[in-house]
Protein backbone atom coordinates (compact mmCIF):
# COMPACT_ATOMS: atom_id res chain seq x y z
CA UNK A 1 0.00 0.00 0.00
CA UNK A 2 1.30 3.31 -1.30
CA UNK A 3 1.09 6.88 0.56
CA UNK A 4 1.96 9.73 -0.94
CA UNK A 5 2.94 12.21 2.26
CA UNK A 6 2.88 15.72 1.37
CA UNK A 7 3.80 18.34 4.49
CA UNK A 8 3.20 21.35 3.15
CA UNK A 9 3.90 24.61 5.32
CA UNK A 10 3.68 26.05 8.66
CA UNK A 11 2.82 23.56 10.82
CA UNK A 12 2.30 20.47 8.32
CA UNK A 13 5.62 19.33 8.39
CA UNK A 14 5.55 18.97 11.94
CA UNK A 15 2.14 17.77 12.70
CA UNK A 16 2.43 14.96 9.30
CA UNK A 17 5.55 14.06 11.13
CA UNK A 18 3.97 12.57 14.14
CA UNK A 19 0.98 11.07 11.80
CA UNK A 20 3.70 9.17 10.01
CA UNK A 21 5.50 7.82 13.12
CA UNK A 22 2.21 7.05 14.69
CA UNK A 23 1.80 4.56 10.99
CA UNK A 24 4.99 3.00 11.29
CA UNK A 25 3.89 1.90 14.73
CA UNK A 26 1.35 -0.46 13.70
CA UNK A 27 1.96 -3.94 12.78
CA UNK A 28 1.89 -3.11 8.89
CA UNK A 29 4.54 -1.90 6.52
CA UNK A 30 3.05 0.93 4.14
CA UNK A 31 5.17 2.62 1.71
CA UNK A 32 5.22 5.88 1.99
CA UNK A 33 6.87 8.70 -0.20
CA UNK A 34 7.26 12.18 0.38
CA UNK A 35 6.75 15.37 -1.60
CA UNK A 36 6.49 18.90 -1.46
CA UNK A 37 3.21 20.53 -2.00
CA UNK A 38 2.10 24.40 -1.14
CA UNK A 39 4.52 27.20 -0.58
CA UNK A 40 7.36 23.84 -0.78
CA UNK A 41 6.44 23.04 -3.78
CA UNK A 42 6.78 26.29 -5.06
CA UNK A 43 9.79 27.31 -3.21
CA UNK A 44 11.40 23.59 -4.78
CA UNK A 45 9.99 23.73 -8.31
CA UNK A 46 8.50 27.19 -8.79
CA UNK A 47 4.53 25.77 -8.58
CA UNK A 48 2.59 24.88 -5.71
CA UNK A 49 1.43 21.46 -6.95
CA UNK A 50 4.61 20.15 -9.13
CA UNK A 51 4.43 17.39 -11.63
CA UNK A 52 6.45 15.12 -9.44
CA UNK A 53 4.20 15.53 -6.70
CA UNK A 54 0.78 15.28 -8.48
CA UNK A 55 2.53 12.04 -9.90
CA UNK A 56 3.18 10.73 -6.82
CA UNK A 57 -0.38 11.44 -5.76
CA UNK A 58 -2.17 10.20 -8.84
CA UNK A 59 -0.07 6.93 -8.38
CA UNK A 60 -0.22 6.07 -4.79
CA UNK A 61 -3.50 4.20 -2.83
CA UNK A 62 -3.75 7.32 -0.52
CA UNK A 63 -2.68 10.43 -0.14
CA UNK A 64 -1.72 12.12 3.74
CA UNK A 65 -1.53 15.75 3.32
CA UNK A 66 -0.47 18.49 5.91
CA UNK A 67 -1.67 21.88 5.19
CA UNK A 68 -0.46 24.86 2.73
CA UNK A 69 -0.49 28.62 2.79
CA UNK A 70 1.82 31.43 4.20
CA UNK A 71 1.15 35.15 4.22
CA UNK A 72 4.56 35.70 2.47
CA UNK A 73 3.35 33.69 -0.76
CA UNK A 74 0.29 36.67 -0.90
CA UNK A 75 1.88 38.99 -3.36
CA UNK A 76 2.07 35.67 -5.61
CA UNK A 77 -0.12 35.55 -8.99
CA UNK A 78 -3.14 33.65 -7.63
CA UNK A 79 -2.41 30.41 -9.87
CA UNK A 80 0.83 29.89 -8.22
CA UNK A 81 0.18 30.37 -4.48
CA UNK A 82 0.01 27.52 -1.89
CA UNK A 83 -3.87 27.17 -1.65
CA UNK A 84 -3.83 26.37 -5.55
CA UNK A 85 -2.51 22.81 -4.77
CA UNK A 86 -5.29 21.67 -3.01
CA UNK A 87 -8.02 23.11 -5.51
CA UNK A 88 -5.68 20.94 -8.20
CA UNK A 89 -5.36 18.09 -6.16
CA UNK A 90 -9.00 17.65 -6.04
CA UNK A 91 -10.05 18.30 -9.77
CA UNK A 92 -6.75 15.76 -10.79
CA UNK A 93 -8.18 13.17 -8.32
CA UNK A 94 -11.61 13.73 -8.56
CA UNK A 95 -12.53 14.02 -4.87
CA UNK A 96 -15.71 14.70 -5.13
CA UNK A 97 -16.64 13.16 -1.54
CA UNK A 98 -15.66 15.55 2.03
CA UNK A 99 -16.31 13.57 5.20
CA UNK A 100 -15.67 15.37 7.98
CA UNK A 101 -16.34 13.80 11.63
CA UNK A 102 -17.14 16.54 14.71
CA UNK A 103 -16.59 14.17 17.65
CA UNK A 104 -16.05 15.32 20.84
CA UNK A 105 -14.09 13.56 23.53
CA UNK A 106 -15.76 14.13 26.74
CA UNK A 107 -12.72 15.02 28.17
CA UNK A 108 -12.66 18.27 25.58
CA UNK A 109 -16.63 18.95 26.77
CA UNK A 110 -14.99 22.39 28.30
CA UNK A 111 -13.22 23.32 25.24
CA UNK A 112 -16.74 24.06 23.49
CA UNK A 113 -18.32 26.92 23.62
CA UNK A 114 -22.36 25.28 24.01
CA UNK A 115 -23.14 23.73 27.22
CA UNK A 116 -21.12 20.71 27.99
CA UNK A 117 -24.36 18.30 28.41
CA UNK A 118 -25.43 19.36 24.47
CA UNK A 119 -22.01 18.50 23.23
CA UNK A 120 -20.62 15.74 25.30
CA UNK A 121 -19.77 12.89 23.69
CA UNK A 122 -20.54 14.72 20.32
CA UNK A 123 -20.11 12.08 17.16
CA UNK A 124 -21.37 13.26 13.67
CA UNK A 125 -20.29 12.37 10.35
CA UNK A 126 -20.88 15.46 7.75
CA UNK A 127 -20.76 14.53 3.86
CA UNK A 128 -20.64 17.27 1.38
CA UNK A 129 -20.15 17.18 -1.97
CA UNK A 130 -17.22 18.72 -3.40
CA UNK A 131 -17.04 19.27 -6.95
CA UNK A 132 -20.42 20.22 -8.03
CA UNK A 133 -23.26 22.89 -6.68
CA UNK A 134 -23.40 26.33 -7.29
CA UNK A 135 -19.38 26.82 -6.97
CA UNK A 136 -18.83 25.47 -9.88
CA UNK A 137 -22.00 26.07 -12.14
CA UNK A 138 -21.94 27.29 -15.54
CA UNK A 139 -22.16 30.27 -16.39
CA UNK A 140 -22.01 32.78 -14.30
CA UNK A 141 -20.60 36.34 -14.03
CA UNK A 142 -21.37 40.08 -13.90
CA UNK A 143 -24.28 40.83 -16.64
CA UNK A 144 -26.69 43.63 -17.50
CA UNK A 145 -29.85 42.30 -15.71
CA UNK A 146 -32.48 40.92 -18.63
CA UNK A 147 -35.50 41.33 -16.81
CA UNK A 148 -37.27 42.55 -14.06
CA UNK A 149 -37.88 45.51 -11.68
CA UNK A 150 -33.96 45.85 -12.30
CA UNK A 151 -33.72 45.18 -15.87
CA UNK A 152 -30.75 47.05 -17.35
CA UNK A 153 -28.88 47.50 -14.19
CA UNK A 154 -25.87 45.85 -13.67
CA UNK A 155 -26.18 41.89 -11.50
CA UNK A 156 -24.10 39.52 -10.19
CA UNK A 157 -25.21 35.86 -11.01
CA UNK A 158 -24.35 31.78 -10.58
CA UNK A 159 -25.68 28.97 -11.50
CA UNK A 160 -26.80 26.18 -9.00
CA UNK A 161 -26.60 22.94 -10.79
CA UNK A 162 -26.43 19.07 -10.46
CA UNK A 163 -26.15 16.02 -12.24
CA UNK A 164 -27.97 12.53 -11.45
CA UNK A 165 -25.06 11.00 -11.63
CA UNK A 166 -23.18 12.91 -9.04
CA UNK A 167 -25.96 13.33 -6.69
CA UNK A 168 -25.87 9.20 -6.70
CA UNK A 169 -21.99 8.63 -6.17
CA UNK A 170 -22.79 11.07 -3.06
CA UNK A 171 -25.59 9.24 -2.05
CA UNK A 172 -23.96 5.89 -2.30
CA UNK A 173 -20.83 7.56 -0.32
CA UNK A 174 -22.93 8.57 2.52
CA UNK A 175 -25.60 5.26 2.97
CA UNK A 176 -22.19 3.15 2.49
CA UNK A 177 -20.37 5.58 5.74
CA UNK A 178 -23.93 5.28 7.62
CA UNK A 179 -23.78 1.48 7.18
CA UNK A 180 -20.62 1.61 8.85
CA UNK A 181 -21.65 3.98 12.11
CA UNK A 182 -25.13 3.92 13.40
CA UNK A 183 -27.43 3.41 10.26
CA UNK A 184 -29.13 6.80 10.21
CA UNK A 185 -28.63 9.61 7.56
CA UNK A 186 -29.84 13.06 7.21
CA UNK A 187 -30.01 14.43 3.82
CA UNK A 188 -30.27 18.53 4.15
CA UNK A 189 -31.73 19.87 1.21
CA UNK A 190 -33.70 22.83 0.60
CA UNK A 191 -36.43 21.52 -1.38
CA UNK A 192 -39.00 23.87 -0.49
CA UNK A 193 -37.61 26.64 -2.84
CA UNK A 194 -35.15 24.88 -5.37
CA UNK A 195 -35.66 22.56 -7.95
CA UNK A 196 -31.96 21.98 -7.54
CA UNK A 197 -32.63 20.18 -4.45
CA UNK A 198 -36.17 18.50 -5.02
CA UNK A 199 -34.18 16.84 -7.49
CA UNK A 200 -31.69 15.67 -4.84
CA UNK A 201 -34.16 14.93 -2.50
CA UNK A 202 -35.63 12.42 -4.84
CA UNK A 203 -32.28 11.18 -6.08
CA UNK A 204 -31.37 10.28 -2.85
CA UNK A 205 -34.94 8.78 -1.93
CA UNK A 206 -34.28 6.64 -5.00
CA UNK A 207 -30.62 5.70 -3.74
CA UNK A 208 -32.02 4.98 -0.29
CA UNK A 209 -34.08 1.44 -1.87
CA UNK A 210 -30.51 -0.12 -2.13
CA UNK A 211 -29.94 0.39 1.88
CA UNK A 212 -32.60 -0.50 3.54
CA UNK A 213 -31.67 -0.75 6.59
CA UNK A 214 -30.08 2.52 6.76
CA UNK A 215 -32.52 5.02 8.29
CA UNK A 216 -32.81 8.08 5.91
CA UNK A 217 -34.96 11.34 6.62
CA UNK A 218 -34.73 14.79 5.23
CA UNK A 219 -34.13 18.09 6.58
CA UNK A 220 -34.51 21.59 5.27
CA UNK A 221 -30.78 23.25 5.53
CA UNK A 222 -32.11 26.54 7.86
CA UNK A 223 -33.31 23.88 10.28
CA UNK A 224 -30.06 21.56 10.01
CA UNK A 225 -28.11 24.49 11.12
CA UNK A 226 -30.70 25.46 13.77
CA UNK A 227 -31.12 21.56 15.25
CA UNK A 228 -26.73 21.51 14.85
CA UNK A 229 -26.49 23.93 18.07
CA UNK A 230 -29.74 22.48 19.74
CA UNK A 231 -28.94 19.26 19.58
CA UNK A 232 -26.13 17.97 17.19
CA UNK A 233 -26.08 14.67 19.25
CA UNK A 234 -29.43 13.74 17.19
CA UNK A 235 -27.45 13.50 13.83
CA UNK A 236 -25.83 10.66 13.12
CA UNK A 237 -24.45 11.02 9.08
CA UNK A 238 -25.75 14.18 7.33
CA UNK A 239 -25.07 14.57 3.58
CA UNK A 240 -25.52 17.36 1.44
CA UNK A 241 -24.54 19.47 -1.36
CA UNK A 242 -21.57 21.85 -1.58
CA UNK A 243 -22.38 25.02 -0.38
CA UNK A 244 -24.66 23.80 2.38
CA UNK A 245 -22.14 21.75 3.41
CA UNK A 246 -18.94 24.46 3.37
CA UNK A 247 -21.44 26.16 5.82
CA UNK A 248 -22.62 23.02 8.02
CA UNK A 249 -19.48 21.56 8.04
CA UNK A 250 -17.69 24.46 10.07
CA UNK A 251 -20.45 25.09 12.18
CA UNK A 252 -20.22 21.55 13.14
CA UNK A 253 -16.55 21.78 13.55
CA UNK A 254 -16.57 24.76 16.07
CA UNK A 255 -19.40 22.67 18.54
CA UNK A 256 -15.94 20.70 19.34
CA UNK A 257 -13.98 23.64 20.53
CA UNK A 258 -10.92 23.04 18.94
CA UNK A 259 -9.87 22.88 15.31
CA UNK A 260 -6.66 21.00 16.24
CA UNK A 261 -9.01 17.89 16.82
CA UNK A 262 -10.95 18.15 13.40
CA UNK A 263 -9.69 14.99 10.48
CA UNK A 264 -10.99 15.05 6.82
CA UNK A 265 -11.03 12.70 4.20
CA UNK A 266 -11.71 13.93 0.47
CA UNK A 267 -12.86 10.63 -1.34
CA UNK A 268 -13.44 9.83 -5.41
CA UNK A 269 -15.43 7.17 -6.26
CA UNK A 270 -13.33 4.09 -5.50
CA UNK A 271 -12.66 5.23 -2.24
CA UNK A 272 -8.98 6.74 -3.01
CA UNK A 273 -8.85 9.62 -0.52
CA UNK A 274 -7.16 12.83 0.24
CA UNK A 275 -7.07 13.00 4.11
CA UNK A 276 -5.73 16.16 5.79
CA UNK A 277 -6.87 17.98 9.47
CA UNK A 278 -9.59 20.44 8.98
CA UNK A 279 -7.16 23.55 10.20
CA UNK A 280 -4.49 25.35 7.75
CA UNK A 281 -1.13 25.73 8.68
CA UNK A 282 -1.46 28.25 11.38
CA UNK A 283 1.84 29.97 10.44
CA UNK A 284 0.96 31.91 14.01
CA UNK A 285 2.51 28.72 15.95
CA UNK A 286 4.52 27.15 13.47
CA UNK A 287 8.30 25.96 14.28
CA UNK A 288 6.84 26.52 17.96
CA UNK A 289 6.26 22.75 18.62
CA UNK A 290 3.29 23.76 20.05
CA UNK A 291 0.81 22.48 17.14
CA UNK A 292 -1.74 19.79 18.08
CA UNK A 293 -0.59 16.75 15.95
CA UNK A 294 -4.52 14.77 16.61
CA UNK A 295 -6.47 15.87 14.00
CA UNK A 296 -3.66 14.92 11.57
CA UNK A 297 -3.31 11.75 13.25
CA UNK A 298 -6.88 10.97 13.54
CA UNK A 299 -6.56 11.75 9.53
CA UNK A 300 -4.41 9.11 9.04
CA UNK A 301 -6.79 6.86 11.27
CA UNK A 302 -9.79 7.74 8.79
CA UNK A 303 -6.97 6.71 5.66
CA UNK A 304 -6.56 3.34 6.91
CA UNK A 305 -10.58 3.35 7.35
CA UNK A 306 -11.83 4.22 3.74
CA UNK A 307 -9.02 4.03 1.56
CA UNK A 308 -6.69 1.03 2.96
CA UNK A 309 -9.58 -1.09 4.05
CA UNK A 310 -7.54 -1.12 7.65
CA UNK A 311 -10.37 -0.40 10.38
CA UNK A 312 -8.64 -2.19 13.03
CA UNK A 313 -5.67 -0.68 12.83
CA UNK A 314 -8.28 2.92 12.44
CA UNK A 315 -9.92 1.42 15.86
CA UNK A 316 -6.47 1.26 17.32
CA UNK A 317 -5.23 4.89 16.75
CA UNK A 318 -8.32 6.27 17.57
CA UNK A 319 -8.36 4.59 21.04
CA UNK A 320 -4.89 5.33 21.18
CA UNK A 321 -5.83 9.18 20.95
CA UNK A 322 -8.59 8.97 23.56
CA UNK A 323 -5.94 7.13 25.87
CA UNK A 324 -3.48 9.94 25.58
CA UNK A 325 -6.51 12.41 26.78
CA UNK A 326 -7.78 10.76 29.17
CA UNK A 327 -4.00 10.30 30.96
CA UNK A 328 -4.69 14.15 30.75
CA UNK A 329 -1.77 15.41 27.86
CA UNK A 330 -2.69 17.98 26.27
CA UNK A 331 -1.32 20.74 23.76
CA UNK A 332 -2.01 24.41 24.30
CA UNK A 333 -4.76 24.68 22.33
CA UNK A 334 -6.90 21.99 24.72
CA UNK A 335 -4.77 23.12 27.91
CA UNK A 336 -7.49 23.88 30.78
CA UNK A 337 -6.20 24.01 34.47
CA UNK A 338 -5.41 20.41 36.08
CA UNK A 339 -4.29 19.14 33.03
CA UNK A 340 -0.78 18.17 31.92
CA UNK A 341 0.78 20.85 28.87
CA UNK A 342 2.41 18.75 26.12
CA UNK A 343 4.25 20.04 22.52
CA UNK A 344 3.63 18.36 19.23
CA UNK A 345 6.43 15.68 19.52
CA UNK A 346 5.54 14.83 23.19
CA UNK A 347 1.65 14.35 21.67
CA UNK A 348 2.73 12.13 18.91
CA UNK A 349 5.12 10.25 21.18
CA UNK A 350 1.96 9.58 23.83
CA UNK A 351 -0.07 8.21 21.01
CA UNK A 352 2.81 6.09 19.65
CA UNK A 353 2.80 4.67 23.55
CA UNK A 354 -0.67 4.02 23.79
CA UNK A 355 -0.51 2.05 21.10
P1 LIG B 1 -5.47 28.15 10.50
O1 LIG B 1 -6.40 27.00 10.62
O2 LIG B 1 -4.13 27.86 9.95
O3 LIG B 1 -5.30 28.84 11.93
C1 LIG B 1 -6.37 29.39 12.67
C2 LIG B 1 -5.99 29.43 14.17
O4 LIG B 1 -6.01 28.10 14.68
C3 LIG B 1 -4.57 29.96 14.42
O5 LIG B 1 -4.57 30.69 15.60
C4 LIG B 1 -3.74 28.70 14.60
O6 LIG B 1 -2.62 28.87 15.43
C5 LIG B 1 -4.75 27.75 15.22
N1 LIG B 1 -4.48 26.35 14.85
C6 LIG B 1 -4.67 25.77 13.63
N2 LIG B 1 -4.29 24.49 13.65
C7 LIG B 1 -3.83 24.24 14.90
C8 LIG B 1 -3.27 23.09 15.52
N3 LIG B 1 -3.10 21.92 14.91
N4 LIG B 1 -2.89 23.20 16.82
C9 LIG B 1 -3.04 24.35 17.48
N5 LIG B 1 -3.57 25.47 16.96
C10 LIG B 1 -3.95 25.42 15.67
O7 LIG B 1 -6.24 29.25 9.61
P2 LIG B 1 -5.74 30.66 9.06
O8 LIG B 1 -4.85 31.32 10.05
O9 LIG B 1 -6.95 31.33 8.57
O10 LIG B 1 -4.87 30.30 7.78
C11 LIG B 1 -3.45 30.17 7.78
C12 LIG B 1 -3.00 29.65 6.41
O11 LIG B 1 -3.55 28.32 6.22
C13 LIG B 1 -3.51 30.48 5.24
O12 LIG B 1 -2.47 30.60 4.32
C14 LIG B 1 -4.67 29.67 4.68
O13 LIG B 1 -4.89 29.90 3.33
C15 LIG B 1 -4.19 28.27 4.93
N6 LIG B 1 -5.25 27.23 4.99
C16 LIG B 1 -4.95 26.05 4.40
C17 LIG B 1 -5.84 25.00 4.46
C18 LIG B 1 -5.44 23.69 3.83
O14 LIG B 1 -4.25 23.45 3.67
N7 LIG B 1 -6.36 22.81 3.47
C19 LIG B 1 -7.07 25.16 5.11
C20 LIG B 1 -7.35 26.38 5.74
C21 LIG B 1 -6.41 27.42 5.68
Amino acid sequence: MKIAVLPGDGIGPEIVRQAVKVLNALDEKFDMETAPVGGAGYEAHGHPLPEGTLKLALEADAVLFGSVGDWKYDKLDRPLRPEQAILGLRKNLNLFANLRPAILYPELAGASTLKPEVVSGLDILIIRELTGDIYFGQPRGVRECPDGPFKGSREGFDTMRYSEPEIRRIAHVAFQAAQKRGKRLTSVDKANVLETFQFWKDIVTDVHKEYPDVQLDHMYVDNAAMQLVRAPKKFDVIVTGNMFGDILSDAAAMLTGSIGMLPSASLDANNKGLYEPSHGSAPDIAGKGVANPLATILSAAMMLRFSLNKAEQADRIETAVKKVLAQGLRTPDIYEEGTTKVGTEEMGEAVVKAL
